[in-house]
Formats: C-alpha cells, sequence, structure tokens
C-alpha cells in the first residue's frame, strides 16, 4: 500500500486532486494535511470524507517540528504539494505571509521528505504544483515553454518561484525524486470567489458590480481543475524523475471578453434580459505590476505523457455556472464573515 501526503488538499485544485486519488486509488491511502486558512473548506470534501483510504489532518506545513514529526509518524511514499497562500491580491498586502507557507513551508517538507528517504529513495516521489505566472509576463506573442527563465513580477510569484528553485536545488544537491509543474489558470467548481471568475458569477447572482482590472486587455490561459488533477495525476504516475511540465489549456481569453461571455452565459441561466449582467461591468484601478499575459506552451506534456484537456472552455463554464447556481449554500458559506471584510477592503475602497 502507497501512502500519499496531499498537502492543500481542503482547497481548490487541491479537492480535486484528493478526490481523484481517493476514488481512483484505493489501494492508496490518502493523508490531506491543510491548515483551513480562508480558502481551506472541508465542505468541497464532504462526498468522499468517510471513504476508508482517505484521512484527514489539520496542520500548518510551516511548523517545522510538526511536519518532521508527521513524516516520521506516517512514512509517506509520495508527496503532492498544493498547499499555498495563491491570491496575488492578497501577497501585495501581506508578502511574508507568502514566504511564509510557499517558500519556508515548502522547505519544511523537502527537508523532511529528504530525510525520510536518505537510505531508500526508491519508488518516492515528491510532486510540487507551481503556476505559470513565475515565468512573468508576456507580450502579445510567444508562449511559456519549460526553458523561459523565471521572471516573476508579484510577491505571490516570487514566493512560488523561490519554491521552485528550492525543489530543483534538493533534486540537485541531495538526489531527492522530484517532479514539478507549472500550469495556468484554473477556473471550475470550488474555487473560492475572490479570484475572477468565481467572483463574477457570484457578483452577477448578487447584482453587484464586475470590477475588471485596468482596460481589460489583461489575457489568460485557463483550464478546467478537473484537467488539472488529471494531469497531475499523470506526471505523478507516469512522469520522468527531475523533470518539470507546462500544463494549460490551449486557451488564451483576454479578461474583458472573457467577462462578456461570463455574463452572456448568466443572463441565459438566469433568464435575464441579454445584455442585463454585462450593465454590471466596472472598470476600477490597475493591479500594480499586473502581468500582461501568461500563455502556456503544453506541448511537453501532450506529446511525451498523452495528457490534453477533456473539455473545452465552453464545456467547462457550463459545468461551472451550474456548480455554483446549484451550490448556493457552499456560496453562502465562503462569502460571509471573513470574505465579506476583505471584499469591502479590496472593491469598496
Ligand atoms: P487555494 O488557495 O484554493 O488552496 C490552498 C490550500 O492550502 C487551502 O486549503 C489552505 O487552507 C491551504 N494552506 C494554506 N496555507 C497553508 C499552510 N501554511 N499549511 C497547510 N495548508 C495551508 O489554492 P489553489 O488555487 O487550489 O492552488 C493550489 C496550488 O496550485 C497552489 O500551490 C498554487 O500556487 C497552485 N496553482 C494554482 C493555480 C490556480 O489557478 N488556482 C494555477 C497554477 C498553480
Amino acid at each position: 500500500m502507497k501512502k500519499i501526503l496531499i498537502t492543500g488538499g481542503a482547497g481548490f485544485i487541491g479537492s480535486h486532486v484528493v478526490r481523484l486519488f481517493v476514488t481512483k486509488y484505493s489501494e492508496y491511502q490518502i493523508y490531506n494535511l491543510d491548515a483551513l486558512t480562508y480558502a481551506g473548506n472541508l465542505e468541497n470534501l464532504a462526498d468522499i470524507e468517510n471513504s476508508e483510504n482517505y484521512t484527514f489532518i489539520k496542520g500548518d506545513i510551516t511548523d517545522e517540528s510538526f511536519i518532521t514529526n508527521l513524516f516520521e509518524k506516517y512514512q509517506f511514499d509520495g508527496v503532492i504539494h498544493l498547499a499555498a497562500e495563491s491570491h496575488v491580491d492578497r501577497s501585495i498586502e501581506d508578502p511574508m505571509a507568502f514566504v511564509k507557507t510557499n517558500v519556508i513551508g515548502t522547505v519544511n517538507l523537502l527537508n523532511a521528505a529528504r530525510k525520510l528517504w536518505a537510505n531508500n529513495a526508491e519508488g518516492k516521489r515528491f510532486y510540487h504544483i507551481s503556476t505559470d505566472e513565475v515565468y512573468g509576463s508576456l507580450g502579445a506573442e510567444g508562449l511559456f515553454t519549460e526553458t523561459t527563465p523565471y521572471d516573476p513580477n508579484s510577491p505571490y510569484s516570487a514566493s512560488k518561484a523561490s519554491s521552485d528553485h528550492f525543489v530543483r536545488a534538493y533534486g540537485e544537491t541531495y538526489g531527492l525524486p522530484y517532479v514539478l509543474t507549472n500550469c495556468s489558470n484554473n477556473y471550475g467548481p470550488n474555487h473560492f470567489p475572490e479570484k475572477l471568475i468565481p467572483l463574477f458569477i457570484n457578483n452577477i447572482i448578487t447584482n453587484k458590480p464586475l470590477p475588471v482590472y485596468g482596460d481589460g486587455n489583461y489575457t489568460r490561459d485557463w483550464l478546467f481543475v478537473v484537467d488539472h488533477a488529471r494531469a497531475i495525476d499523470l506526471v505523478f504516475h507516469e512522469g520522468l524523475n527531475h523533470e518539470t511540465y507546462n500544463i494549460g489549456g490551449f486557451n488564451e481569453w483576454k479578461n474583458i471578453d472573457l467577462v462578456q461571455l461570463l455574463c452572456s452565459i448568466m443572463d441565459n441561466k438566469l433568464g435575464r434580459e441579454a445584455g442585463k449582467s454585462a450593465e454590471l461591468i466596472t472598470y476600477v484601478k490597475d493591479r500594480p505590476g499586473h502581468d500582461l499575459r501568461y500563455a502556456i506552451d503544453a506541448s511537453k506534456i501532450n506529446k511525451k505523457l498523452g495528457w490534453e484537456p477533456s473539455v473545452t472552455f465552453e464545456q467547462g463554464l457550463e459545468i461551472t455556472v451550474n456548480w455554483y447556481l446549484n451550490n448556493p449554500d457552499w456560496l453562502n458559506n465562503v462569502t460571509t464573515g471573513a470574505y465579506a471584510t476583505y471584499y469591502k477592503k479590496q472593491y469598496l475602497k
């Protein structure tokens, strides 16, 4: 039996990864370690929480002795590391929280894995999940490949870039068996409504302004979260040791075009007159250090491991919008309390 530690499994992407591994690999024991910050929500995993091969552990990856003891106690065979502070706007407000979790937390996990596997690293694997934002900003042309130099611009991407470097350094220096992936923007069910797509779905439902940064021409590549989880499964099992793979949706959208598309889907779903939701679009002051364009060349994972997205953007958005409309309690639970305070500070200044 394999013992797999998944960190950040109560978050957006982590919960989809935990669900996939728990349901697909009954022979594995899956341990979900999560500090349950504002972004962690065990409701995301209500459907699998009683599975025999699943254990939830509440804990903080920045706590060195806790992490060391955890690895000694459970003797993990593999780590899939997703726990992070993940929101760029929050990193601009409080960079140190990102240094602590994303850099120090990652190094704590690397140290514990290195120690545990020092005498026998056969069949072991440390999988670090990262972002395309480490590559910085693209102009109108070109794509990020696995060899694009790192050039992070936000405290968030700088902290993720730093953690990526530590993972590679542990591979080179200590022979730690690792794989690393850099993925584009995810969307889908269970996404915390501070990020663009769920924020806008929620604001359209509740008739609040849709805050679009700058001129709305920022371009992002979008991937359905379930397809990211499928890619993580594939890389964890079949990716080559010490390799990096870029993951993307081959799906670039200017923010303003994406918002218009979302508005028309929502008008349709809510039975509103065409163009009604788009009236909520409000241009707001730009985010400092805002990267113009991200776009991923995902041909390596496609050619080497045979991965490709399973749904089109239109299909993925349809599933996503339906999920938010069918889960008002989830949305209500996460948009009250601390979220309401954050929202006020961020958008109603
Ligand atoms: P998220 O913010 O939804 O979830 C992060 C999870 O980590 C939460 O459950 C939180 O409670 C947990 N966590 C935070 N600090 C912790 C700590 N100190 N100890 C233990 N747990 C802690 O994030 P997400 O969007 O699911 O992203 C997951 C990973 O994927 C991150 O590493 C992120 O950088 C990366 N990533 C995200 C995207 C995206 O579009 N969301 C794209 C590429 C890569």
